[in-house]
């Protein structure tokens, strides 16, 4: 393998760039040409691609997001997409491609190692719903921004005596919710997984606030229900002043932590190492901390992970 390239797609998250230039330097070392695809897939299809380097790649290590850009394309989602594709990576010369995405992208990567590119994925994704890896990329520094800005709205919710709804990132996974109610003590863990009780939640409040427990913090992951609605039912029922505060794309943003960096670097490096030992649609990914190689298709069929412990973990805690 002389000639490899690499993409970011989907959703972006801090740790891309340190991967990026993992498997950059990893590439250089086993001198192979590597190029970077703008923007994803839809770089993919535009033949719109740079060659990488060490120069290419330094001082990007501690920088959130990624610097090759990440997008959304339908057009890839086609045949004739992919078949654009995969023309402009023939007349590149390029023999094997690693993408960093979630589960759309993996699909993705998986019907290009189906058309015989040899592709490698690597799952960076910050709902850390993604089968056969402990942790995805991103993950652990998404929750440190929450963490933080948890920390910050429970010195405010104790000053004025406020209970506070905070949405979290998570459509289909409470993984991010639940892990930062246990790690910020809040009251209550709102996930999609499990049915949300209102009336009992308000129960449990009011209780508390007979106590004289005057401030609370409710996490709720998005997929669990709309964040007004849960502030205004306990408002109405307690007559505790509630706010809403939705964290958005700031979980998202920020340099990666010290777990992200050297997880992206481990992925990066396995990834590029897969390819030259000629292996095709695998995910790298973490298990018991240790890197190991599983096919793409196994993890698109896959249950989406479990989160069973952590929200059982919580429950003990009673969050
Ligand atoms: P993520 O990778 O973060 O889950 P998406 O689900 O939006 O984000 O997927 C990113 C991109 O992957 C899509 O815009 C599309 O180009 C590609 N993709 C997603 N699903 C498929 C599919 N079934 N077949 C081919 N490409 C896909």
């Amino acid at each position: 393998m002389k000639k490899i390239g690499i993409l970011t797609s989907g959703g972006d998250c801090s740790g891309m760039n340190a991967c990026i230039r993992s498997a950059v330097r990893t590439a250089i070392r086993m001198n192979i040409e590597i190029v970077g695809f703008r923007k994803g897939y839809l770089g993919l299809m535009k033949g719109d691609c740079i060659p990488l380097d060490t120069k290419a790649v330094s001082g990007i290590l501690h920088r959130g997001g990624t610097f090759l850009q990440s997008a959304r394309s339908q057009e890839f989602k086609t045949p004739e997409g992919r078949q654009l594709a995969m023309d402009n990576l023939k007349a590149l010369g390029i023999e094997g491609l690693v993408i960093l995405g979630g589960d759309g992208s993996l699909t993705g990567a998986l019907e290009l190692s189906k058309m015989g590119l040899p592709v490698v994925g690597i799952p960076a994704s910050i709902d850390n719903d993604i089968p056969f890896t402990d942790m995805a990329l991103g993950v652990d520094t998404a929750l440190n921004n929450i963490l933080y800005a948890v920390d910050c709205i429970k010195d405010t919710a104790s000053s004025h005596a406020r209970a506070f709804v905070i949405e979290v990132m998570g459509r289909h996974s409470g993984y991010l919710a639940s892990i930062a109610a246990i790690a910020t003590g809040a009251e209550f863990a709102l996930v999609p997984e499990r049915e949300v009780d209102l009336s009992e939640i308000c129960q449990q409040l009011r209780v508390r606030y007979e106590e004289g427990r005057d401030n609370a913090i409710i996490i709720l992951a998005e997929g669990a229900g709309k964040a007004q609605d849960i502030a205004d039912a306990v408002k109405d029922a307690i007559g505790f002043e509630t706010r809403v505060t939705v964290l958005g794309h700031y979980q998202r943003g920020g340099a990666p932590t010290v777990f992200d960096r050297l997880l992206a670097s481990r992925f990066g490096k396995k990834a590029v190492e897969l390819l030259v030992a000629g292996q095709n649609g695998m995910m790298v990914g973490l298990s018991c901390n240790t890197v190991l190689a599983v096919p793409i298709e196994d993890v698109i069929k896959g249950e989406k992970r479990p989160q069973d412990e952590m929200l059982r973990l919580a429950e003990v805690l009673g969050i």
